[in-house]
């Protein structure tokens, strides 16, 4: 069993630069990662938020710059680690993976931030990677000359739908209200764009094909109206879970599975630290994200000095 001072669970803006903090304090680190990583912002086409970049800068290159600055300092990657439990020995922490690996260290710092929303209608999971999907930057190239529709009318659905327009010829938003939830700045974009249409108050029931998905029924929520809208691709954005299943029955989560902390971040149990998306109460920002993740690495170096001057 490896040992090392801290355990970083989660390779996101939180997890890496809890990572780049902890090793610059010259702690012994693993950063495990259930694939590799960048977590969700490394499918994010532009971000034009993050201080630093006037220009906006891509998810992708802007993780690749966290894990090489992570790396630099002695980060140990250990990537394809899908945590599935962390138990305690007295003040040892121990992390398994799924396929029976494991690491023990004095502090654990989880990062492992959310994943895309389900709609749960029929067609959806059967669709999916055949003209359903939750990533735009990832499959919005193969729907060129197209027409999709974006489901949610959050920051997600509508900065997303933005860049559909690029390939596709319509995008048609699906939002159950009438009124949208994402920054001003978006919506006035979205609404100057001519290639996007709303349907308000409106839901999909059902995502139709054969081997590729054909058409959705949709429901209009006031007054029952139910139609059949024929495209090639839906991609949904309705919120996010957090990746919290390994943690059930662990340590103090709240009625939606986000992780309870206190002002250090620290969760429930004694060295264990959380930050970014999977936090409760987070702000979900990259900004936001990194800021935490120095705020579990400081909490975290703060508790291994007070170990260590206890001598245990
Ligand atoms: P979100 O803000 O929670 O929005 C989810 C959207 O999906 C809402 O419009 C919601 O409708 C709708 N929705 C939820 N459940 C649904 C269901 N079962 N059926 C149909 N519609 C449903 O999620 P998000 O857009 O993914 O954003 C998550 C966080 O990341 C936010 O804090 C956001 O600001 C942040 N973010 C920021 C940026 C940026 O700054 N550029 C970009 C992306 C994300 P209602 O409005 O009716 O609740």
């Amino acid at each position: 069993m490896e040992n090392y001072d801290i355990t970083i669970i989660g390779g996101g803006p939180a997890g890496l630069t809890s990572a780049i903090y902890a090793t610059r304090s010259l702690r012994k680190v693993a950063l495990v990662e259930k694939g590799v990583p960048g977590g969700q912002i490394a499918t994010t086409d532009l971000i034009e938020n993050y201080p630093g970049f006037p220009e906006g800068i891509s998810g992708p290159e802007l993780m690749q710059r966290f894990e090489e600055q992570a790396k630099k300092f002695g980060t140990d990657f250990l990537n394809l680690f899908n945590v599935s439990e962390i138990s305690l020995e007295d003040n040892m922490k121990i992390v398994r993976s799924t396929d029976g690996r494991s690491i023990i260290s004095k502090a654990v710092i989880i990062a492992t931030g959310q994943n895309p929303r389900k709609l749960g209608v029929p067609g959806e999971s059967e669709f999916t990677g055949r003209g359903v999907s939750y990533c735009a930057t990832c499959d919005g190239a193969f729907f060129k000359g197209k027409k999709v529709a974006v489901v949610g009318g959050g920051n997600s659905a509508i900065q997303e739908a933005l860049y559909l327009t690029r390939f596709a010829d319509s995008v048609t938003v699906i939002h159950r209200r009438d009124q949208l939830r994402a920054d001003r700045i978006l919506q006035e974009r979205a609404f100057k764009n001519e290639k996007i249409q709303f349907l308000w108050n409106s839901v999909v029931s059902e995502i139709r094909g054969d081997q590729l998905l054909r058409s959705i029924v949709v429901k209009n929520v006031q007054t029952g109206e139910q139609k059949e809208v024929e495209l090639h691709g839906v991609f949904i954005y309705i919120g996010y879970e957090p990746n919290t299943d390994f943690l059930k029955g662990f340590l103090e989560l709240d009625e939606n599975g986000y992780i309870i902390t206190d002002e250090k971040l620290q969760t429930s149990i004694p060295g264990v630290f959380a930050c970014g998306d999977v936090r409760k109460n987070a702000l979900k920002q990259v900004s936001v994200a990194v800021g935490e993740g120095a705020v579990a690495a400081m909490s975290a170096e703060q508790y291994l000095d007070e170990l260590e001057n206890k001598n245990i």
